[in-house]
């Protein structure tokens, strides 16, 4: 026993030397390089054979160590459609090593902070890695002011990038973003096509804020929609009849509750203000279980979480959901991926290291 145990010091003091040695961290480093920017095996995501969601940032406003701000992509025919970039939001793309030249557009729901911040990044970062033209922004009115504000405050770094890789590399005119404006205030209506992808806007309820929309996306049969920032809304429940996928926005109003009392303990009057105003304009886990049964979703998956539970007891988000919708939701984490095969068959949840 006692010669085991020195053979085991032996052994664990062998290998911290090794640590210390160049040719050993040398090969560590090239190892941990090559595995964050090796993406050969994300071309699979773009196969041809389902309508794919992946969640780029599950997050609220609210901070979070594994979480990014509200993110979704949609992969369909070999591109990716971001639908709100939310603070961090292109740093998990980043990590999720997702070829950002395949970006084929970015749709805002709505101007709220969470949902716009990483706009300037997703623009720069997938020029650089050669997106073949400008970036389509869709959004509701408004859109044109906020794509406005982000050329101009990338307006200096653009020109330092032609500047410094030069023009052949990064044509200017590529790194632009081009807003497309569409009001859809008195209901829903198409956005835009991609070949046999279709994409419909739709009008939610995030009052005061106004506009705000959620978006449907059809590819080859199979369908998900996306319900933006919204009170439980039945405009939602009747754009979402039938789809596959519902990813919805929750909050879950008795941990924000609460948050304000333990804000007002902690002496944070201002945090507590907010934490009381915004359960008006927010969907609860139980309320979108029951948009989803309306709805008659496959899958229900909750994103926008507020709060972002933590991993250990995320549970509790959920409390009271299993009642009304006893399978069929997930709570979404950044990296998770829906894929639903074109084939038909039953949505299919993973997630991407
Ligand atoms: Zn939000
Ligand atoms: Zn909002």
């Amino acid at each position: 026993m006692k010669k085991l145990l020195l053979a085991l010091v032996a052994l664990i003091a062998i290998s911290l030397a090794a640590f210390q040695l160049p040719a050993v961290q040398d090969r560590l480093v090239d190892q941990a390089i090559r595995r964050n920017m090796d993406n050969a095996d994300r071309g699979a995501l773009f196969n041809d054979d389902a309508l794919r969601l992946l969640v780029c940032g599950s997050s609220s406003p609210f901070p979070s160590e594994d979480r990014a701000r509200p993110c979704l992509a949609v992969i369909a025919g070999g591109k990716f459609y971001v639908v709100d970039t939310g603070p961090g939001s292109w740093n998990r793309m980043a990590l999720l090593r997702i070829p950002g030249e395949r970006i084929g557009g970015v749709l805002l729901t709505h101007f709220h902070s969470d949902h716009i911040g990483d706009l300037g990044e997703f623009n720069m970062q997938t020029w650089v890695a050669g997106r073949p033209g400008p970036l389509p922004v869709y959004g509701p009115p408004g859109v044109e002011r906020v794509v406005a504000g982000y050329t101009e405050a990338y307006a200096l770094d653009n020109g330092y990038r032609v500047a410094h890789h030069s023009a052949e590399f990064l044509p200017p005119g590529k790194g632009l973003m081009e807003a497309h404006a569409v009001d859809a205030h008195d209901g829903a209506r198409p956005l835009f096509t991609d070949g046999e992808l279709r994409v419909t806007i739709f009008p939610v309820h995030h009052n005061p804020i106004e506009p705000a929309v959620g978006y449907r996306f059809d590819y080859k049969g199979r369908s998900l929609v996306i319900s933006g920032d919204t009170t439980k809304d039945p405009r939602l429940t009747a754009v979402a009849r039938g789809a596959d996928l519902l990813a919805h926005e929750a909050q879950n109003q008795e941990l924000v509750a609460r948050m304000a009392s333990l804000a007002g303990e902690l002496d944070r009057p201002r945090l507590k203000k907010v934490l009381g105003d915004i359960p008006s304009y927010h969907t609860s886990p139980v309320e979108a279980a029951g948009v989803a049964n309306e709805a008659g979703v496959k899958l229900l998956l909750l994103y926008h979480l507020t709060p972002p539970p933590p991993r250990a007891v995320e549970g509790v988000f959920l409390r009271g959901v299993a009642a009304v919708r006893p399978q069929g939701v997930a709570l979404a984490h950044d990296g998770d991926l829906v894929e639903l095969p074109l084939a038909g068959g039953e949505p299919k949840l993973s997630r991407l290291r």
